[in-house]
């Protein structure tokens, strides 16, 4: 069997989550989806406070159907401006849509991901070193869009602070993995087929586990901790962070997963709201691997990022520019001139 390959982004800890959507995205205006929407003049009714369960409802808005909207319409009615806003973020992402030769992937298109047969231009191989990859099965010039996906799962970035200190990097993760307790049995069988880098620390998580539990009951999932550990590592190890409406987000894609890492990446993924696109950055030819970074583009000496990457996705990166950079550490560099 091929080692599975460790893959995908990368929600970082101890740094600002890297921006990830496209410019044009951060161009979009805010738009207010919080508990109190402004009101003007003190006679305007306080609207009253947002329903938690239409959250994430709302903020798939963009790709309901036309009749969840008109159900969704005397909800949101109390919250002025929001349905507007909506309606306007939904025709701006159908025009994206259209735009597009490419469709965007669903897990329901999914289906066997070695063949997928909605990535125009790249496939899923095995390799002998990385897991599976991408791989070119046409040219792409730069600025290619070969993959667009909707998540299969998302959630809100969790920032419980008890969490945050016990799990660390693992925060997201846990948020992520709460989601993922829930979904339906087609979805979670989509996810339990990616890379967890992270089974050599059940033992650890466990215990962790057992201290969230003790401490916040009201919010702790209903399942058994062995499969809850075994979700935050499939999590820790596949999951992209964005931003949808100033609104941290975390979630999990399963062809986008797919891609491998270097230092020098030659395809770059942003956010389309909750769907994930993925251009080539370079010109490419057919038959190579189409890598992205986890550093979140962040530049970094190649200690740092052998640590990270080591720490996050266990495994040590190979790519060229790494190669080179370890070629000419400080230690085997000619030793500086004393004055
Ligand atoms: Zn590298």
């Amino acid at each position: 069997m091929s080692p599975e390959k460790a893959h995908t982004l990368e929600p970082s800890a101890d740094a600002p989550t890297p921006t990830t959507e496209t410019s044009h995205a951060q161009e979009r205006t805010e738009i207010a989806t919080s508990d109190a929407p402004p009101t003007q003049g003190s006679q305007e009714p306080k609207p009253p406070p947002f329903p938690e369960h239409l959250r994430l409802e709302v903020e798939e808005f963009s790709r309901k159907t036309d009749a969840f909207v008109k159900s969704l319409e005397p909800l949101l009615a109390p919250y002025r401006g929001l349905l507007e806003a909506m309606k306007k973020e939904r025709k701006r992402y159908n025009a994206w849509l259209e735009a597009h030769p490419q469709r965007v992937v669903y897990y329901q298109d999914i289906g066997t991901y070695t063949a997928c047969q909605y990535m125009p231009n790249v496939e899923i191989r095995d390799t002998p070193e990385m897991g599976r990859g991408v791989f070119t099965t046409a040219p792409l010039k730069q600025g290619d869009l070969f993959l667009a996906e909707e998540a299969i799962v998302f959630a809100p970035q969790e920032d419980d602070p008890l969490i945050v200190s016990l799990l660390g990097m693992f925060a997201n993760p846990w948020a992520l993995a709460k989601e993922l307790i829930q979904i339906d049995p087609e979805r979670q069988a989509l996810a339990a087929q990616l890379y967890n880098a992270h089974t050599d620390k059940s033992a650890h998580l466990l215990q962790q586990l057992a201290q969230i539990q003790a401490a916040s009951t009201h919010t702790f999932p209903n399942a058994a901790p062995e499969t809850l550990v075994r979700w935050i590592g499939t999590a820790q190890s596949n999951a992209f962070c964005f931003q949808v409406r100033q609104r941290k987000r975390v979630g999990m894609y399963i062809l986008a997963s797919m891609l491998n890492h270097s230092c020098s990446p030659n395809a770059s993924f942003s956010f389309e709201g909750t769907t994930i696109v993925i251009h080539a950055q370079k010109d490419v030819p057919t038959g190579e691997q189409l890598f992205s970074s986890y550093l979140g583009g962040r530049n970094l000496p190649v200690e740092r990022r052998q640590q990270m990457l080591q720490e996050r996705f266990h495994f040590t990166c190979r790519c060229p520019t790494c190669t080179t950079e370890a070629a000419s550490t400080p230690a085997e560099s000619p030793p500086p001139t004393t004055p």
